[in-house]
């Protein structure tokens, strides 16, 4: 399969690229800043990193065609980089609001609109969108991250429907707490009461989301579309 991963440097997207690349998939990623990552991965498993800023239509479109390119096509797409921030509502600027939707909720706009159109007409093709529990259940102090992931929710049922009959099926994971970069910030305390309210009594690893999209992806998962799943050790329930 070809498989193109956001967000490919760090955490679950590293992941998904390390679990795809292992089964002999040809892998390309897209990242932002960690070119020195991106290289150290590649290196690692050969597959292909490509700068991107996927808040930026034009640069989220120019990555995905070179993705394109250097993969000849795309069968899997995992919709993974994203940002979060932890914020009182009111005190949310513009910029705050909108960095948040354009990274998480258009990024994903951005880049699947372009690598559906070989999907498309190959009549096949996979696209994992990695939204979050707290689109499901709602965060305080991350209003914008919630709303961004809830609409990615939408966005999977309704393209679900849209590509039924392409031959694509669309399907949303969404993680619980993950130990990752992105909750690097969060103190010791908050963690360990975090573990405390997961039923399964454990964070997560990114090879928890990884093995669930490397499912999602594979041909016995066909006649699974337009679902939102989550991975989340039973947090959300
Ligand atoms: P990390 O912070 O560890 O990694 C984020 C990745 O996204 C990096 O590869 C980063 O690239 C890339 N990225 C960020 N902004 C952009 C951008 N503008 N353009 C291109 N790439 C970008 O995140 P996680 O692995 O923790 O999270 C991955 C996904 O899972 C996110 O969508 C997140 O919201 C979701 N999630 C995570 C949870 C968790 O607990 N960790 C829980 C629920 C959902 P670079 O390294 O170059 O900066």
């Amino acid at each position: 399969m070809r498989v193109l991963v956001t967000g490919g440097t760090r955490g679950i997207g590293r992941a998904c690229v390390e679990y795809f690349a292992r089964q002999g998939d040809r892998v390309a990623f897209l990242y932002h800043n960690r070119a020195d990552l991106a290289e150290q991965i590649s290196r690692n498993t050969g597959a292909m990193g490509i700068r991107a800023d996927i808040e930026k239509a034009e640069d989220a479109k120019r990555a995905t065609d070179a993705a394109l390119l250097a993969l000849g096509g795309i069968d899997v797409l995992i919709n993974n980089a994203g940002i979060s921030q932890i914020k009182l509502f009111t005190e949310l600027t513009d910029e705050d609001w909108s960095h948040m939707l354009n990274t998480n909720l258009s990024g994903a706009f951005y880049v699947t609109r372009e690598a559906l159109k070989p999907m498309i007409s190959q009549k096949s093709g996979r696209v994992i969108f990695i939204g979050s529990m707290w689109g499901k259940v709602g965060a305080s102090c991350e209003v914008h991250y919630s709303a961004a992931k809830s609409g990615l929710r939408g966005m999977t049922m309704a393209l679900a429907k849209e590509l039924g009959l392409s031959g694509i099926t669309v399907n949303c994971i969404e993680p619980g707490v993950i130990l990752t970069d992105m909750n690097r910030e969060l103190s010791e305390d908050t963690l360990r009461e975090l573990k405390e309210e997961t039923p399964v009594g454990r964070l997560g690893t990114p090879e928890d989301v990884a093995s669930l999209a490397v499912f999602l992806a594979s041909k016995e998962a066909g006649f699974i579309t337009g679902q939102v799943i989550g991975v989340d050790g039973g947090f959300a329930i």
